[in-house]
């Protein structure tokens, strides 16, 4: 007998979450189940801000994929998703094509640079593994050759980073803590280097907590970071951003520019012809496509409506997992031809934003933390993520086990 086949694109936090749950759940003989990553390792997203800054080896961010498979139930396939074709029920990769019966969309985001003249290309995004260890290398290349005879500028030593939101607060957090020891290595002062934040909004974080927004900014700035709140980035040049407050232009020489302030889901959504917006499709309440029965599509690459307000969750890792667990059952349930699909009810504990490794802000189940208490509660939203998708293993393997420095 014919087996459906279920296939799985993407190996982050939504797609391995619904993998690991569902190889627990369907039998080898229920379905065949195909897995398709871009890499043959999963990286932590949320933890890319210290790969990128250089304060974790990118090699504690990512694991391998194939110690988390049962491999009697399930085949990996590392392959590059250029279009799906849902009529067809098709996959089209780079140098392959996959059939399916039932299809996991779970490829992520992207960055969003608006059109911002001139951003694409002149500035980094921290978005992948491949993109953080550039970041990190860019950044101590720009310190070591500060001393270089006929080199020496110091827009060498300015790092401007565009957006405020978590990524560029977290990032900020995390290059503070790595600049003294850059200038320590290569004989530089730490009053040389400066540290730029270009925020369009009038405060960083928008919709956090003001009391905690005040603390991370204060904490920041007295390392060093310079805000400039109010005032966006009107275009990049190589080695140079041209921000706008008011009427006023201003010209900031900076040899890094990190753009952190916008995502959008995958480019793949729009290339195979979802109704979406940048990329991301709001999907029905049991997270399948609109018109499509067959097709979940989940993590950043969805939106889910807040049925209070009307208004889009921002899209999180935590709703990416949840959603993964959501996902898994409603596939066995359509495996074993149940028709009474789960709804995705998303369960928002809080957030939490790390400042380096010495400080961080949150609101945790309603409740303001700053510090130390923070902190713990950081490392342990990371440790669990890891427990969620691999167990005790992957938490002593990849974890944060020094939950109380
Ligand atoms: P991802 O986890 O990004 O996984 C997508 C996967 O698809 C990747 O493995 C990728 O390689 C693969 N892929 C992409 N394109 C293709 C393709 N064409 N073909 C094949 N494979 C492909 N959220 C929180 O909840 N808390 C936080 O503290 C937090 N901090 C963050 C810090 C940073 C620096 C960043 C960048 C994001 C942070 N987020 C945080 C957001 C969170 O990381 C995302 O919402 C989450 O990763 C979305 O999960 P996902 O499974 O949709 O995508």
């Amino acid at each position: 007998l014919l087996k459906p086949k279920i296939v799985i694109l993407g190996a982050g936090y939504a797609g391995l979450m619904t993998l690991t749950r569902l190889q627990k759940t369907i039998s080898v003989n229920e379905a065949e189940i195909v897995l398709v990553n871009k890499h043959d390792y999963h990286y932590e997203t949320t933890w890319l801000h210290h790969a990128a800054a250089g304060t974790l080896h990118h090699d504690r961010v990512r694991f391998n994929i194939n110690n988390l498979i049962d491999r009697n139930k399930v085949k990996f396939i590392q392959g590059t998703v250029v279009e799906i074709n849902t009529d067809k029920n098709k996959v089209i990769l780079e140098n392959d094509e996959l059939s399916y019966d039932y299809l996991v969309i779970a490829l992520g985001g992207e960055s969003e640079t608006f059109g911002i003249k001139g951003l694409k290309e002149n500035s980094f995004a921290i978005v992948s593994v491949n993109a953080a260890r550039k970041i990190r290398n860019h950044i101590e290349y720009q310190f070591a050759t500060y001393h270089t005879e006929g080199e020496k500028s110091d827009d060498k030593l300015t790092i401007v980073v565009g957006g405020a939101g978590f990524t560029g607060m977290e990032f900020l957090g995390e290059i503070t803590d790595r600049i003294p020891k850059l200038c320590r290595d290569y004989d530089i002062e730490e009053n040389q280097v400066k540290i730029i934040c270009v925020e369009a909004a009038d405060s960083p974080l928008a919709g956090f907590d003001s009391d905690l927004v005040k603390y991370a900014m204060a904490y920041l700035e007295g390392r060093g970071v310079q805000f400039k709140l109010g005032t966006r980035i009107k275009e990049c040049k190589q080695g140079a951003v041209i921000v706008q407050s008011g009427e006023e232009e201003e010209e900031i020489k900076a040899k890094t520019i990190i753009w952190s302030a916008g995502v959008r889901g995958n480019s793949v959504i729009d290339r195979s012809g979802f109704e979406a917006n940048k990329g991301r499709v709001i999907v029905q309440p049991d997270l399948r496509a609109p018109g499509k029965d067959n097709v979940f599509i989940i993590g950043d690459c969805s939106i889910v409506v807040n049925k209070t307000d009307n208004s889009h969750y921002p899209p999180t890792a935590q709703i990416a997992m949840q959603q993964g667990v959501t996902c898994a059952a409603n596939l066995t349930k359509l495996i074993r031809k149940k028709s009474d699909l789960e709804a995705f009810v998303p369960n928002i504990r809080g957030s939490v934003c790390s400042l380096g490794e010495n400080d961080a802000i949150g609101i945790v189940y309603g409740k303001k933390v700053v510090g130390s208490r923070a902190l713990f509660m950081k490392k342990v939203i990371d440790n669990r993520a890891l427990y969620m998708m691999g167990g005790a293993s992957l938490v002593f393997k990849k974890g944060k086990l020094n939950l109380f420095s």
